[in-house]
């Protein structure tokens, strides 16, 4: 990089060696100086500095030239370059135009021809002085933007690589290391937040940054911002002396080494560390959180399966139940009440008729010969015609009547709100339909009788045991007196 200029601008030359003379002696090697013999050449001059980035920190300038004046040229260049100060020179110079080259151009300090040398040199190491405060002022500035600036992406909803690409956009935005805006950024993996290996992954690069790939053999010399072999800063990312990572910015080979970078850079990877420490956190917390719902959903199938599992389990007691409730009241074979859920049931027809006063009969019925039905067709045979019977009889009666079995041949029915007479009609037309039926068995018709007895429940009767007992008496009579009979009692 080119030294920073100093430029004169004057009508006489004379008055420009003389110039160059006595800032060279005074100013030694740390600054060029640049002549111009009028407004027009001092604006090329300019043009070529600005395009080698060269930096101008002071014009001295006549006033009164041929061509441009001092006031309009120190104008020009304000606008061009707002940081240059300027020191106007001139014996002629009117107020008017001193003053508005204060007002427009900034003017640093006006000084009068012939100019006393001592205060020529004062005038322009305290312009100088007072520019390098400037730019230290401006740089530190722009340093603090550039920290606010990476603060701010701690707390922004982007991704923990967009955070730290954009966290390196701006640390070279801030142009006070390279122009080619060269760097990157290299942190541990942090998918293992407890790990203390040092396995170095770029996690973010500005165009190409090709620094050297770091491993376990960091030296505790490493944990300070250096400049490594005049091309790159490399900066650790350090959290309570744990190196997170690293942080390398390149640096024009002429860029001095700065006291100011490296404690810019030593904040920036202080904030980067900050970034890093919360992205851990919320890694960590996110994988519990995925760990938690995982156990939830878990638990959830498991529970959604012993419902499941229960339902079924419901099902089958409430089919068993039910089987079993069929089994405990009904007769398997012929689908009748069986015994004691007959005697149940007649039990409190009796009871409700002994509380109404009305009328009930109770009927025992006998199948006639069934010994021989078995002996003759077989026993499964019997079971056929036990059947069709009781679906005979079952069609004979009338809806509120019951019937049950109440033996092996033997059936009982109970008939509410009955006379003797109605219950006589009813048991003769069962007896003529049991034996109008004929029962196929094997191609062979037969046909059964049944014999019956007839008795009414008393009126002071509670349970049906009485005419039970009066009904048996009755059904033996009519087997006594040859069967295929009712008989009543
Ligand atoms: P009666 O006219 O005097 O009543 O003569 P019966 O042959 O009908 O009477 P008995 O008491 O001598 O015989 C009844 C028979 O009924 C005997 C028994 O094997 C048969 N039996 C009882 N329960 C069943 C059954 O569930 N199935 C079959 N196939 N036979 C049965
Ligand atoms: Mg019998
Ligand atoms: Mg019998």
């Amino acid at each position: 990089m080119s030294k920073p200029v100093i430029l004169c601008v004057d009508d006489e030359r004379i008055i420009l060696s003389s110039l160059k003379s006595q800032l060279l002696n005074s100013l030694e090697d740390s600054y060029q100086i640049e002549l111009a013999e009028s407004g027009e050449e001092a604006l090329e001059i300019i043009e070529e500095l600005r395009e080698s980035q060269t930096e101008l920190p002071l014009i001295i300038a006549d006033q009164i030239m041929g061509g441009m004046y001092g006031d309009e040229l120190l104008t020009r260049i304000k606008t061009l370059l707002p940081q240059t100060h300027s020191i106007m020179l001139t014996g002629q110079a009117s107020a008017e135009s001193v003053g508005e080259a204060v007002n427009k151009a900034g003017l640093f300090r006006y000084i009068a021809k012939p100019w006393e040398e001592e205060d020529l040199l004062l005038t322009v190491q305290t312009a100088l002085q007072s520019y390098n405060h400037q730019k230290d002022l401006l740089r530190q500035d722009c340093y603090q933007s550039a920290i606010n600036q990476i603060l701010q992406l701690v707390l922004a909803p982007i991704s923990f690589e967009e955070k730290l690409s954009q966290a390196l956009a701006v640390s070279l935005s801030a142009r006070c290391f390279s122009r080619i805006s060269k760097g990157s950024i290299y942190v541990v993996d942090i998918g293992l937040p407890d790990s203390e290996q040092l396995e170095m992954k770029l996690i973010s690069q500005a165009n190409h940054g090709d620094v050297p790939s770091y491993g376990k053999d960091f030296k505790e010399a490493d944990k300070t911002v250096q400049l490594v072999s005049e091309s790159y800063y490399r900066a650790p990312i350090l959290l309570q002396d744990r190196v997170l990572g690293f942080l390398y910015i390149y640096v024009s080979p002429s860029y001095c080494d700065s006291p100011q970078a490296k404690a810019f850079l030593s904040s920036v990877c202080h904030t980067l560390a900050g970034m890093i420490r919360i992205c851990q956190y919320n890694l960590t917390l996110e994988n519990h959180s995925a760990q938690l719902e995982q156990l939830v959903k878990k638990r959830t199938e498991e529970l959604h399966q012993a419902l499941r599992k229960q339902e079924q389990l419901n099902d089958i007691f409430l089919e068993a139940n039910k089987k079993l409730d069929y089994f405990a009241t009904t007769d398997e074979l012929t689908g009748l009440m069986n015994r004691r859920c007959f005697f149940e049931h007649a039990d409190r027809e009796a009871s409700r008729a002994q509380r109404y006063s009305r009328k009930t009969m109770l009927v025992m019925l006998d199948i006639d010969f069934f010994k021989e039905v078995n002996d003759s067709f077989g026993h499964q045979a019997g079971d056929c015609v036990l059947s069709e019977i009781a679906k005979v009889m079952s069609d004979n009666i009338r809806e509120h009547d019951t019937i049950g079995r109440v033996g092996g041949e033997e059936f009982a029915i109970v008939m509410p709100e009955t006379d003797m007479k109605e219950g006589e009609e009813l048991c003769e037309r069962i007896r003529l339909a049991v034996s109008s039926t004929e029962i196929m068995i094997s191609s062979v018709g037969i046909s059964v009788s049944v014999s019956m007895g007839v008795s009414e429940v008393r009126s002071d009767e509670l349970t049906i045991s009485g005419a039970m007992i009066r009904a048996d008496q009755a059904l033996y009579d009519s087997k006594h007196k040859g069967r295929n009979l009712i008989s009543r009692n």
